[in-house]
């Protein structure tokens, strides 16, 4: 099919993720064909570097032979058995290298499908551990302002972003905000709420889809003491962060905390395949067991729980980290993109804050009204120089797969830096009126 074929029939039949289709039948959509390291190729061939690692999940880069390969002999062996009354050595094997890469005392892995499920799963998990144990009133769970922690209605209940809020508000469960990055708020929280809450979720270190928010050093270490202090479960969500992306193969690690449950999704398979893991402490796994009918189970599995394929991937992706010793040649990478974002970024008109921990970068840009869609402008000059970015309402994102080159880092942020350029100085103000 060609190009303008097959964007006729996507504006036809396809209802995209997060997009006012109105917007965006009126463009032209850019239809990615394949793509190799950290390029994207689209139905004409033109490249893209991948400014967002394929929506934060890539690490390795695309194509890698050593995944490509996982994947291709796992296929030969099984694409999909079942986790439920079934087991297979993929998701063995993989559960007992996430126990040795987890936080001190995350022994048990529950897989799902995504970041969300993911959530949801480590919610019901300390909802059921504390009614098991008599303690019936512990309904609610404390979160942080602006937390995202995905879309499903659970996942949403914890989530702190007032535009959900406002629209699914009747559908969803007790939560309680806390300010981030406040220590002293969050135990003002706590002890307003003593016995009522199940847990705190929280994002280590940085709030992602809040627009890059990082956290104050000592933050979270200050909020497991507190937990610990009033003997509520702490729920690390590791999707964005886990997996290099913070600088350390897990965020927690740079506080040297260790959550009851931990969820990871995005680079588990280094952006391959669907896959996520909730991982949990002994304590509460074993305040599921016992006998068949004392209904303690955990009521909880999806179809494609623990798929064969996704684990192989995954497999493969901790072995590279291995291998090309990929969290040593990230330090210099991420000294480098500090360096170029103070050089090309920082200084931009427009700019209120570049925020950045690791290889997670924000660029708040401020001014413009939201009919501007600023963030959406630039990411369509970077399409046109050769970037993929995504905005976050005006916060532009920078995420790059952390197997990225120093040249293409480069290229990048020197992309980024021009497209904010041309995006705030066109007379946007006048295109929103
Ligand atoms: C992306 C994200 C999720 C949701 O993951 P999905 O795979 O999109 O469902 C949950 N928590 C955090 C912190 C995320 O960044």
């Amino acid at each position: 099919m060609t190009t303008r074929e097959l964007a006729d029939i996507d504006k036809r039949v396809l209802w995209h993720p997060f997009t006012q289709q109105q917007g965006w039948c009126e463009e032209e959509p850019l239809i990615i064909e394949r793509a190799a390291g950290c390029t994207l190729y689209d139905s004409e061939g033109n490249a893209y570097l991948d400014g967002v690692s394929s929506l934060w999940c890539n690490i390795h880069g695309h194509a890698h032979p050593a995944i490509d390969r996982a994947v291709r002999e796992q296929l030969q062996r099984v694409a999909h058995t079942t986790m439920l009354g079934l087991s297979h050595p993929g998701a063995i094997e993989l559960a007992q290298r996430l126990v040795e890469l987890a936080p001190r005392g995350l022994s048990r892995v529950f897989y799902s499908d995504n970041g969300s499920t993911a959530a949801e799963v480590a919610l019901k998990m300390a909802f059921q551990h504390w009614r098991q144990r008599g303690e019936l009133g512990r309904n609610g769970f404390i979160t942080l302002r602006d937390a995202y922690h995905g879309d499903t209605i659970g996942s949403v209940s914890v989530g702190g972003m007032e535009l959900f809020h406002a629209c699914f508000g009747p559908l969803l469960f007790k939560s309680w905000q806390a300010e981030p990055g406040d220590a002293g708020h969050m135990e003002v929280l706590l002890r307003a709420h003593a016995g009522e809450v199940a847990a705190v979720i929280v994002e280590p270190l940085v709030q992602g889809a809040a627009g890059i928010v990082t956290h104050p050093d000592g933050y979270l270490r200050a909020v497991r003491e507190l937990c610990d202090e009033h003997d509520v479960l702490l729920i690390c969500d590791e999707v964005a962060t886990g997996f290099g992306r913070t600088g350390t193969m897990f965020a927690c690690e740079q506080e040297d905390v260790a959550p009851d449950l931990m969820c990871v999704a995005k680079g588990l398979t280094g952006g391959y395949m669907p896959l996520a893991a909730t991982l949990a402490s002994e304590r509460i796994y074993e305040s599921f067991l016992g006998a068949h009918e004392d209904l303690r189970t955990f009521f909880h599995g999806h179809t494609y729980t623990g798929n064969p394929l996704a684990c192989a991937a995954a497999l493969a992706t901790l072995d590279v980290f291995e291998r090309e010793r990929t969290l040593e040649a990230l330090g210099p990478k991420i000294d480098l993109l500090g360096d170029l974002l103070d050089e090309f970024v920082a200084p931009l008109r427009r700019v209120a804050e570049v925020r950045r921990r690791g290889f997670m970068v924000g660029i708040e840009l401020e001014g413009f009204p939201l009919a501007a869609r600023i963030g959406h402008q630039v990411t369509l000059a970077a399409r046109r120089r050769g970037a993929i970015v995504r905005p976050l309402g005006d916060v532009v994102v920078l995420m790059p797969p952390l197997a990225i080159s120093s040249e293409e880092l480069r290229h990048l942020v020197q992309i980024t830096a021009a497209s904010v350029r041309e995006a705030t100085a066109a007379p946007v103000l006048a295109q929103a009126a």
